[in-house]
């Protein structure tokens, strides 16, 4: 078969890309000094209506400043996804807090309904502190995803989180352009309307800097201390003089001379993803046993990810995955839940029917913001002649 291969989500390097990294290059400074990193925190905090963003090299190492700034502390424990990517839970571990598994709703971000179910059945409230019932350790935090660039239902978690006294971290490294259209939060960024939110900019990530990520908070202190800990803690350039254990977690001047390329062209990637997952929905929704998830109704999405559902579809997950495969097709499926693998096998896990389907059921295909539409015509006819 000459048929060019197509992959699941791939970098588009098509703007000022070149330029900007040639200027870090020609100037010399391409490690932590140089303007670019604090160009790109402004344009991304202005982006996200934050008055502060603090760059980092990840966003793994984002959420661990988050867990660090909430004040999070060994023994307490935090709410979490299992139907997500692995980095979100791990640095709950880094800080020596436990997660305790909280599953999905139809979005695919955590069930409000699960969240206020544990919260009410589970745990109890002294002195202003929720405690989990079953292990007597304080439950400090939730920490919410915004799978694939949907939207969790975050007027029902603050709400519940407001009313059990958890701090919220967003891990909006997926949801990056996503922001609701309509209610108490119309106009808000995923990433800015919990505690602290985090981004990040790894290579299949809607926009990238080969890797980083970017932390806001709506508590300016937070930010101080995320910018100080992601900088050796430094409080002495000249002596040296460090306050506290601190971690190397900058993000480059080269890295943020690809961001500032990168955030100029953030909405034309949306609009080509929304194009791409118009063109997926109108041909395969409904039709051949298969779904494709919608994404909230009350939000300007980023489509980062689209899933394929198989509800009625004759090909089980993996066979078609194969089956694309061998026409140069890449695909994947959804990642297999947390709360079963080997770190966090004797974790807590509550409601987890949801999460256990769609990892079942989902497959992830072709959405590259650079992605012809022909190509993706090329996908839905694969897809569709193997139903028959
Ligand atoms: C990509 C991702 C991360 C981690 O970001 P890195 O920049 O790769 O460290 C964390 N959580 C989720 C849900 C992600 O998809």
């Amino acid at each position: 078969m000459n048929e060019t291969f197509i992959p699941l989500s791939v970098p588009n390097f098509s703007g000022n890309e070149k330029e900007y990294v040639n200027d870090a290059v020609v100037s010399e400074w391409v490690s932590s000094g140089g303007s670019k990193v604090a160009d790109f925190e402004e344009k991304l905090a202005a982006y996200v209506h934050m008055p502060r963003a603090v760059a980092c090299n990840s966003g793994t190492s984002g959420l661990h400043l988050a867990l660090i700034c909430a004040g999070v502390q060994p023994g307490q424990e935090v709410l979490a996804p299992a139907l997500t990517f692995i980095a979100a839970v791990n640095p709950i571990r880094y800080v020596f807090a436990q997660p305790v598994f909280i599953g999905c709703d139809d979005t695919l971000c955590m069930d409000p309904d699960a969240l206020e179910a544990f919260c009410r059945n589970n745990c109890e409230v002294r002195d202003n502190k929720l405690y989990n019932k079953a292990t007597g350790k304080q439950v400090a935090a939730v920490m919410v995803v915004h799978v694939f660039g949907n939207m969790a239902a975050m007027a029902r978690i603050m709400q519940i989180a407001q009313q059990y006294h958890l701090v919220v971290i967003e891990d909006a490294t997926e949801a990056l352009g996503t922001y609701y259209t309509e209610g108490p939060y119309k106009g808000k960024f995923a990433g800015t309307i919990g505690d602290v939110g985090v981004y990040s900019f790894n290579g299949n990530k809607i926009i990238t800097t080969g890797s980083g990520g970017m932390l806001v908070t709506s508590h300016p202190e937070w930010a101080e201390h995320a910018k100080h800990l992601s900088t050796q803690a430094k409080t002495d350039e000249l002596q040296f003089c460090h306050d506290e254990v601190g971690y190397n977690y900058r993000l480059t001047n080269l890295q943020a001379a690809l961001g500032l390329a990168q955030l100029e062209q953030l909405e034309g990637f949306i609009a080509h993803k929304m194009e791409l997952y118009n063109l997926y929905h109108e041909a395969l929704n409904g039709k051949y046993g298969l779904r494709i998830l919608p994404f909230q109704k009350d939000i300007r999405a980023n489509h980062w990810f689209f899933s394929l559902y198989l509800e009625d579809y004759p090909l089980e997950r993996d066979e078609l995955i194969a089956a694309l495969a061998a026409q140069k097709i890449q695909t994947r499926p959804v990642w297999a839940l947390i709360n079963q693998q080997p770190p966090y096998a004797n974790c807590e896990a509550y409601g987890m029917q949801k999460a256990e389907d769609y990892r079942a059921k989902i497959v992830n295909i072709p959405c590259s913001t650079n992605l012809p539409l022909l190509q993706a015509q090329r996908v839905i006819n694969a897809i569709i002649a193997l139903a028959k």
